[in-house]
């Protein structure tokens, strides 16, 4: 498995990997196959993989490395639990890669502070998330061996979360969350998706 560094990524001549929602063949080429759909004329990924072409059908194929134990790449959409929350940084044990469960036990690290707001460096008082938390999270970075993840996108952030006064469930008003046992107020960086899961 080779990792990319912080430094330039080589030339790659032939593009084996795909991304999510990469333009991957036109259809007067290929016929949309396994791990593909249909956009228009352009046959797009689904999710990362190998690009692999079935000449004898004339279709294009994104093969998923086996699930297993394959390392969540660059661009990729992980959910997870928050283990730990620190002042700046979550680890979030990854459970789903692209939708597909995992179950290597990788973590991540969820930055809790933008680099934009610097100033004093003063946190905001409400929480990003807090251990326990169920979390959707964009790879944008596995340099170091690390994987780092952003959810500076609205569709990420927290998905659910539980009160942590008295384990309570939450409804959600607007950004915040109120537990419908004690009525604690809790703020969270939400996901636009938080109950859907
Ligand atoms: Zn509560």
């Amino acid at each position: 498995m080779v990792l990319f560094g912080e430094t330039k990524l080589p030339e790659i001549t032939k593009k084996v990997i795909a991304t999510p929602g990469e333009k991957v063949a036109v259809i007067e080429e290929f016929n949309s196959g396994e791990g593909t759909y249909l956009q228009e004329s352009n046959v797009r990924s689904l999710h990362v993989g190998e690009i692999r072409k079935n000449l004898s059908e004339r279709s294009i194929n994104i093969k998923h490395p086996d699930s297993k134990n394959i390392l969540p790449q660059l661009g990729d959409i992980i959910t997870g639990v928050v283990e730990t929350a620190q002042t700046k940084i979550a680890n979030i044990c990854i459970e789903s890669i692209n939708g597909k469960l995992s179950k290597a036990g990788f973590t991540g690290m969820l930055q809790l502070i933008s680099n934009q707001s610097s100033g004093r460096g003063r946190v905001k008082r409400g929480a990003t998330c807090r251990s326990g938390d169920i979390v959707r999270a964009l790879v944008f970075s596995i340099a170091n061996s690390t994987i780092h993840l952003s959810i500076d996108r609205p569709d990420l952030g927290v998905l659910k979360a539980t009160c942590s006064m008295c384990g309570g469930d939450f409804v959600r008003l607007d950004d915040r969350l109120k537990c419908v046992d004690c009525g604690f107020i809790e703020e969270r960086r939400l996901s636009s998706e938080y109950g859907n899961k």
